[in-house]
């Protein structure tokens, strides 16, 4: 009895400090975009969910991904402040919610353009493997706004977008963070967008649920630092960084794949796995993961691993 009422106060206080938390972010903050110009025509643009690229061609503006729901207004303004053309394409990197939603506040006549399972995973926008969505955030962002904002060309395995200076080029290479993971590439720029997988040095988010894969995604990395004519990476999340780190990203991933097949391989569970995984000592500067975000991968790969 006396237990049933702890739980009940645990669970009253645990409702009372989110809605004390919704209610502080209620008045809606300052939505800041940020500019951090690359080239004369390609700007990184920061805040408010991913990393947005915006590439001003002769036809008109590029954007790479578009973030949280409401920020694609605020982003749409300050692509004004760096160009007078309009906004003719979108490309996402991937199905997320803080890389697509903006899509929906977008003029219809976008043309979105994704890998193609990217484009079935924003059909039913699933919630990321570990992720619970923020109470109140839209369930299917696109559905709720009449299917705007949808990709209506996609691609399998390369594309070419536009030619000479303004051409863009598409890569998949494999499962990774999810099953649709586009690397984006100006070539007249040498800079690439790769999206959250390669959101930073850190531990990635496998999202299983989109066909992410813990096993993939460091051959798919490693595929990715061989694409010619790159010196420059947009991060998902991150600063821009080389190919180098890049390189070493992969190699990161291909580790953490190997200690856990080595633990299971060995008897050992997933708890006790990730538990006593650390950073490996090579890996400077990289983020400590959160404990559930490592749980979830050792899962992943565990799952992966026959
Ligand atoms: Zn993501």
């Amino acid at each position: 009895m006396k237990r049933f009422v702890v739980l009940g106060i645990l669970f009253t206080a645990g409702t009372l400090s989110i809605s004390a938390a919704a209610l502080q972010q209620a008045p809606a903050a300052p939505r800041v975009v940020e500019v951090e110009k690359l080239h004369d025509n390609l700007y990184m643009m920061r805040g408010g969910g991913g990393n947005s690229a915006v590439f001003i061609t002769a036809k008109g503006v590029v954007v790479v991904d578009t973030k949280n729901p409401g920020w694609g207004a605020p982003l749409l303004e300050k692509i004004k402040s760096v160009t007078d053309r309009p906004v003719t394409m979108i490309i996402n990197t991937h199905t997320h919610g803080d890389h697509v939603s903006g899509n929906v506040e977008f003029p219809a006549t976008v043309e979105v353009v994704t890998h193609e399972n990217t484009a079935k995973n924003m059909e039913t926008m699933r919630p990321p493997t570990g992720i619970t969505p923020a109470p109140g955030a839209p369930v299917n962002i696109f559905k709720e706004n009449g299917g705007r904002g949808l990709p209506k060309r996609t691609f399998k395995d390369t594309m070419t977008l536009g030619s000479g200076n303004d051409r863009i080029d598409l890569y998949y290479y494999g499962r990774g963070h999810t099953n649709g993971d586009a690397f984006i590439v100006f070539p007249a720029l040498r800079v690439m967008h790769a999206g959250d997988i390669f959101s930073g040095k850190n531990v990635p988010l496998l999202d299983a649920v989109n066909g992410g894969s813990g096993i993939e995604i460091g051959r798919t990395l490693a595929k990715a630092a061989d694409t010619k004519g790159v010196d420059r990476i947009i991060t998902g999340h991150s600063t821009v960084m080389t190919v180098a780190d890049l390189k070493e990203y992969a190699q990161f991933n291909n580790d953490f794949a190997a200690a856990v097949q080595a633990a299971k391989k060995a008897g050992r569970t997933p708890d006790d796995t990730a538990t006593s995984w650390k950073i490996p000592a090579q890996y400077k500067g990289y983020a400590e993961p959160q404990a559930a975000r490592l749980r979830a991968n050792v899962q992943v790969v565990w799952d992966e691993t026959k």
